[in-house]
């Protein structure tokens, strides 16, 4: 067995919630020999509620006390090249539910094919399970209480934008 001593959590992260942190943290204890890099993707097609920057230094932010084992990249354009560019075979994901699953399995599948790498999942904790960042939006634009949802810091980056 090859040492993992990199892996890759990609996503859009807009903005991070506390789901996302659970498999942040959860990653590096079960690859706890690994530097966990997320992945925060910038598609210029779509359209974000912060900007790239905005979302990669929330995170940064968030994940500062964890030195050189959490590191925070953009990328834009496939995972696949990200991958190969960071020299990475491992990619994290978490599930939320079945509905969840049709479409990671379709992207690791595809995923696999173009890179060769593993996508490993980790189940969301059930206390998280319903967090998503679109119904954090959502709630926040409604002027909804967010903060048993989101790192601190990103209630308050919410608040300052939906002000
Ligand atoms: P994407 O747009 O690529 O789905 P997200 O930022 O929404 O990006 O999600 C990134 C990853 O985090 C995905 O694997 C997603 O399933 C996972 N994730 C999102 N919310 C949660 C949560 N509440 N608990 C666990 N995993 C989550």
């Amino acid at each position: 067995m090859t040492l993992v001593d990199r892996v890759v959590f990609p996503g859009s992260f807009d903005p991070l919630t506390n789901g996302h942190v659970d498999i942040i943290l959860r990653g590096l204890k079960v690859f706890d020999q690994a530097e966990v890099t997320v992945g925060v993707l910038c598609n210029p097609d779509k359209k974000y509620l912060f900007t790239g920057d905005e979302r990669v230094a929330l995170i940064k932010e968030v994940f500062s006390e964890y030195g050189q084992r959490v590191r925070v990249k953009s990328f834009s354009g496939l995972l696949a090249d990200f991958l190969r560019q960071e020299d990475v075979k491992v990619i994290v994901r978490g599930l939320r539910a079945i509905s969840d699953f049709e479409y990671e399995n379709q992207i690791a599948l595809m995923n696999r094919y173009l890179s060769e790498v593993e996508t490993c999942f980790l189940v969301a904790s059930e206390e998280n399970s319903f967090i998503s960042s679109s119904l954090v939006k959502q709630v926040a634009g409604l002027h909804g209480d967010v903060a048993r949802f989101v790192p601190p810091i990103v209630a308050q980056a919410l608040e300052r934008k939906f002000r």
